[in-house]
């Protein structure tokens, strides 16, 4: 399918909703922890996974390696900026032609590219807590703390406010998420297959017709998709933004 057709899609849609998976990101050159290279130097370097690392039983009991870990691999992300993928998602929204952006990473990108309307379900690395008081702290602090990050105020051990392994998504996202794919007519995933947990989540609220999805590896799930695109999403996103400014 032309980058026109889709342009008429979504200049016809009246809601456009945006799953943003795991692909924007690895091509925005993220080590993808979970999958990729780096999970096997993570568990050289720390003993453990990442899944086993970052979750609420390894919080509860081993903080001093949890926030060693947390500084280390995962603020250090912070300071990497986001692809040019994420500004063309940006650059949609201004054009009105996508609407809200989901996720499950948290890394923040969305947010930091300047896209709006972004619902991070597992929250971002930018959101650290005092879990006894509510306080919140910028990552600069939880960097510089050394060990582990106490509250100024109740000395109380930070926690990233994130979902971790073993944890709910936060309600009050969930419902919010699965309101605004209800509300979709054009449902975009980019680099997740239809069976990823991102869309697992999410698919079950749409019911619309045109449900696009941008992979660039091919799954079994795809055929449940209306529209596929076999390649990457962040030239797929440039591609559609230059289509739209060429016809103005
Ligand atoms: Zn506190």
């Amino acid at each position: 399918m032309r980058e026109k057709n889709i342009l008429q899609i979504l200049e016809n849609s009246s809601h456009t909703v945006v799953l943003s998976g795991a692909g924007l990101m690895a091509e925005s050159g993220y080590p993808l922890l979970r999958d990729g290279a780096e999970s096997y130097d993570i568990e050289e370097k720390y003993g453990y996974s990442f899944e086993e690392i970052f979750s609420s039983g390894f919080y509860a009991a081993r903080k001093d390696l949890f926030f060693r870990f947390y500084k280390e691999v995962l603020l250090s992300i912070a300071e990497k900026p986001p692809g040019e993928g994420f500004y063309a998602l940006k650059g949609l929204q201004d054009r009105g032609l996508a609407g809200p952006v989901i996720t499950r990473r948290i890394a923040g990108l969305e947010d930091r590219a300047g896209c709006r309307d972004v619902i991070n379900l597992k929250g971002t690395i930018f959101h650290n807590i005092c879990p006894s008081c509510g306080r919140e702290y910028p990552v600069e602090y939880i960097r510089q703390a050394k060990g582990v990050p106490l509250c100024a105020d109740c000395m109380t051990a930070l926690r990233p406010d994130v979902c971790l392994f073993g944890e709910m998504i936060d309600n009050g996202r969930m419902t919010r998420a699965a309101q605004e794919v209800e509300r979709a007519d054009v449902l975009i995933v980019l680099g997740a297959s239809l069976s990823s947990p991102l869309c697992g989540q999410m698919l079950q609220y749409y019911s619309g017709s045109n449900l696009i999805l941008v992979n660039e590896e091919e799954h079994y799930s795809d055929q449940r998709a209306d529209i596929i695109i076999r390649g990457r999403s962040d030239r797929f996103l440039s591609d559609i933004l230059a289509e739209s400014d060429k016809q103005y």
